[in-house]
């Protein structure tokens, strides 16, 4: 089974958020089952920058050529690098599409606004997609794309490419990881993609007047996926389809959820080089003080180690559901049940709330603004407690490492949350299912009311000994993820 696997960032290159993970780990997973996987992402510079840090060889491979935009012929030259190499699985190839004018930027999108030009780098990446398969020399089954910005890629093969044998038998799969984020772009940019204006229609290319990639991707894909089984059904209606319930409805018999896994080498108490003391099952007590105390080192002051760490680790985006735990803290920061560290980086008025939250109890907050990949697994590792009030979630990966770290997760009962966090009840405990605490409404109350339980359950040492060692013990490894990949492609190749 060869696999092009076409995405807008994957670790260790390049990464925003946890479609980087998802692209930096699945291949890697899908090569262990046997497949031939090539990953394309953007010659970002921070992608050539995070190459030379990781130590991976980045070389060019001579290939250049021309990529139509619009009117103009744009040169692509690709270079070409491996994922990390993992014990016992083959090396993963990966291929960066080079030019300057639109990757050798200072960050992946723009920000805080995005680049105004997104379309015109994003309709570029994927043609050239499309031409540098062209120019492989074996043809692939699968073309595997995520997100709005590699959407043109399944119109691109079925509407332009059916004549060129390395592509035209392939099967396209779009992964969708969050139906907020569309790609959408005023009309003028069908322009630059080259496809003929008749498919800018309200059933193929076209919403509300402006041109949309992810839905292109979602209409032309042979499969559509995401990334769990109750984020598939909550977007094939409103508010969770964010406009494209109605397609993802109609395409129900091609569309299915696929959990994510995460990367148990790069996230794994026993060998995590940013945590100061290893640790597994027996030994979670020791390692979670020692981190602690290398946290209150980076913080500059004592964590206290007798009051549970409750955390929060994410982007400060409304879809987290920040507005809750600001709302949190200003409840239980005076308490002294607890000790809070809040980790993150994003919008500015919720960083602005943070910070006042934090001022008002100095002694009970820790508020960290910015983006430290080091931070965040001391973090895990430190608490006892990881909020994720989110107020959608596709998957989730932040509760799944910190369940791998014995952290226990406290998740709104929304996508992927469901499908990977089991409320602790008296039934779910005897039924030793129990890994978690879950509640309903997007509101501080109910929260606060989970946040209350789990609170008492630590109190408990065996019933917190025995969800600590129960989480620790789940494998959420990418090999089950991979392992449902694999079947939907063998179901959709060609004979
Ligand atoms: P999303 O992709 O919606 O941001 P996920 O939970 O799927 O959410 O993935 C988030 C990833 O980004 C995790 O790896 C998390 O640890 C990381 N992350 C988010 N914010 C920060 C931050 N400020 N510092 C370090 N890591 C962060």
């Amino acid at each position: 089974m060869r696999v092009l696997f076409v995405a807008s960032e994957a670790s260790p290159f390049a990464k925003t958020g946890g479609l980087a993970d998802v692209a930096g780990a699945l291949p890697g997973a899908l090569a262990r089952l046997g497949c031939d996987v090539t990953v394309v992402i953007p010659a970002y510079r921070e992608a050539v920058a995070n190459a030379g840090a990781h130590g991976l060889p980045i070389e060019p491979t001579g290939m250049t050529f021309g990529v139509p935009l619009g009117q103009l012929t744009v040169e692509a030259s690709i270079l070409r690098s491996r994922l990390p190499a993992k014990e016992g699985s083959p090396s993963v190839e990966v291929l960066l599409v080079a030019n300057d004018e639109c990757f050798d930027r200072p960050t992946l999108y723009g920000g805080p606004v995005d680049y105004p030009d997104n379309a015109t780098r994003f309709t570029f990446f994927s043609r050239a997609v499309l031409e540098l398969a062209c120019r492989q020399e074996r043809p692939f089954d699968v073309i595997h794309c995520h997100d709005w910005q590699t959407g043109l890629v399944p119109a691109y093969q079925k509407l332009l490419y059916q004549s060129w044998p390395m592509v035209s038998r392939a099967r396209t799969v779009m992964t969708i990881h969050n139906m907020a984020y569309q790609g959408v772009f005023w009309q003028w940019d069908m322009l630059l993609t080259g496809l003929d204006w008749k498919y800018f229609n309200w059933e193929q290319m076209e919403f509300y007047g402006q041109l949309n990639l992810l839905k292109t991707g979602i209409v032309f894909a042979d499969a559509v996926t995401t990334v769990s089984p109750t984020y598939a059904r909550e977007i094939q209606s409103a508010p969770g389809g964010c406009g494209l319930e109605g397609l993802l409805a109609s395409r129900s018999d091609a569309l299915s959820g696929i959990v994510n896994g995460i990367d148990v080498d790069v996230w794994n108490p026993q060998t995590d080089p940013h945590i100061p003391r290893h640790y597994a099952e027996d030994s979670s007590a020791d390692g979670k003080h020692a981190a602690k105390v290398a946290l209150a080192a980076r913080l500059g002051h004592a964590v206290p180690d007798d009051r549970p760490l409750i955390a929060f680790v994410g982007r400060l985006a409304e879809q987290k559901g920040v507005d809750l735990v600001i709302e949190l803290l200003g409840r239980l920061g005076g308490t002294g049940r607890a000790h809070f560290v809040v980790l993150g980086t994003g919008n500015d008025g919720i960083e602005e709330s943070l910070r006042r939250m934090a001022s008002s109890f100095p002694e009970t907050i820790d508020l960290v603004i910015g983006f430290d990949e080091g931070l965040a697994h001391l973090v895990q590792a430190a608490a006892d407690m990881m909020l994720v009030p989110s107020r959608y979630e596709p998957c989730g990966l932040t509760q799944l490492y910190a369940m791998r770290y014995g952290t226990i997760p406290i998740v709104r009962a929304t996508g992927g949350l469901v499908d990977t966090v089991v409320d602790t009840t008296p039934d779910t405990l005897r039924a030793g299912t129990a890994s978690g605490f879950v509640f309903e409404a997007f509101d501080a109350r109910a929260l606060e009311q989970a946040v209350l339980r789990a609170l008492d359950a630590h109190a408990n040492a065996d019933v917190w000994t025995s969800l600590v060692q129960r989480v620790m013990r789940q494998d959420w490894s990418w090999d089950s993820s991979a392992r449902e990949y694999l079947t939907l492609y063998k179901g959709m190749a060609r004979g």
